[in-house]
């Protein structure tokens, strides 16, 4: 009858892993069948939370029991079979290939899991070691900041912004579009983010003492776990404090779905923010599906073009068209506007014509890191 209690509070075990709407099971003998409905279109993705719930039931399982005052330990091996509507496999089918995906787990070791697709247990790989990678970069120095200038039409720079790179020692530099959203969902953008804060604030003080330099804005990218933590606020003051920069020389781009996932929040650290004399830039205006009405809420300086409207200018008509009434828009509130993406003359041409005097793309330049960045500076 201990066998029976155990097989009892694995099932209570289980059952505390998993939510509402999904469904545990006991196959018979020591095997159990949890299944989790509504993960998300994307394979990747929902192994990615497949394997999350794995995990957290390897652990819950191999958490010590107390059963009539005695203790016991007991691990798990886990299989993990994705389907989908469209796949049209039988009941059946799933549950041998979990079950021969719960097999390969119990020949790799105890309290492991195994996904039954090949190729989806090497993206989840490659992507625990790009996650290991990523916790050692910051410690052994591995980021870099490149620079990407902001023009005026007579071809007169006025602000940079800040885009990280990541040297990997293997793989060479890596685009933020590849580890950003890792970061975000480890965490690790927090302390990746305050670096990138740090660095920014501690170049506009090397510049202050430059004629040349000392009037440059630097844009820094925010992220949302980064904007939503309760002290964010306290983290850029202190940095602002730490390097004695002039606030107003830093500018906060921040993007639609951040800002509105949670507007009375937004609202309050970015009024407390512009108190401090910081500035503010709304990133990939346009692709957000969010109401106007909340623009004028917000303490914003500057509206930024996304660059997917720019790349169409003079190829689809109504994009054309809504950069135009986005620059009439940035007008009428008063703020400043700028077009991101832009990498033709004729681009270029049509915002200044139409009002937007402010660029930034490859047609002036690509991020640099911050030498070459200068040495533009000084040749311009
Ligand atoms: P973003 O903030 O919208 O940055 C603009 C991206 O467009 C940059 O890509 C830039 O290199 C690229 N770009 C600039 N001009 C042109 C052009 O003329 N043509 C084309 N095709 N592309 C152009 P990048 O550097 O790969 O950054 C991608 C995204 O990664 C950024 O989009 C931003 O969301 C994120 N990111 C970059 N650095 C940071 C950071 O320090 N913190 C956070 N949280 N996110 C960052
Ligand atoms: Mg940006
Ligand atoms: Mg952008």
């Amino acid at each position: 009858n201990i066998g029976d209690l155990l097989l009892v509070e694995v099932a209570n075990r289980l059952q505390a892993c998993v939510r509402e709407e999904d469904t545990v099971a006991r196959l018979g003998g020591d095997e159990f069948v949890v299944m989790l409905e509504d993960l998300d279109k994307e394979e990747e993705e929902a192994a990615a939370q497949a394997e999350a719930v794995g995990k957290k039931i390897l652990d819950a399982i191999s958490q010590p029991y107390a059963l009539h005052e005695q203790e016991y330990n007991c691990t798990a091996s886990t299989g993990i079979s994705l389907f989908c509507h469209q796949d049209n496999i039988g009941v059946d089918e799933v549950l041998k290939r979990a079950d021969s995906a719960m097999y390969q787990a119990k020949s790799a070791g105890r309290n492991t899991l195994r996904f039954f697709d090949p190729a989806m247990q090497a993206v989840l790989e490659a992507r625990t070691a790009l996650e290991n990678d990523l916790r050692r970069a910051l410690a052994e120095n591995q980021f870099r900041l490149y620079y990407q200038m902001q023009v005026y039409h007579n071809g007169h720079i006025i602000a940079a912004e800040v885009l990280i790179r990541w040297q990997h020692p293997q793989r060479g530099l890596v685009s933020p579009l590849e580890f950003i959203p890792l970061a975000e969902e480890t965490g690790l953008i927090l302390p990746i983010g305050q670096w990138v804060l740090e660095t920014a604030c501690t170049q506009l003080k090397a510049w202050e003492s430059d004629p040349l330099t000392r009037e440059l804005q630097l844009a820094v990218n925010v992220s949302a776990r980064q904007f939503r933590q309760p002290d964010f606020v306290e983290q850029v003051y202190a940095v602002l404090e730490k390097t004695t920069i002039e606030p107003s020389l830093l500018k906060l781009e921040l993007t639609e779905s951040l800002v509105l996932d949670n507007i009375d929040d937004t609202i309050v650290k970015m009024q407390a923010l512009k108190e401090l004399g910081v500035h503010f830039s709304m990133d990939d205006f346009g692709t957000g599906y969010s109401s106007l009405s909340y623009l004028t809420q917000l303490p914003l300086d500057q509206l930024k073009i996304d660059q997917s409207f720019v790349r169409n200018i003079g190829i689809k008509h109504s994009d054309g068209a809504i950069v135009q009434t986005i620059i009439g828009m940035a007008g009428n509130l008063g703020m400043e506007v700028i077009a991101e993406g832009v990498e033709t003359e004729a681009q270029r041409a049509f915002l200044e014509q139409h009002g937007c005097p402010v660029c930034q793309g490859y047609l002036f330049s690509k991020p640099v890191p911050v030498g070459e960045f200068e040495a533009r500076l000084k040749s311009s």
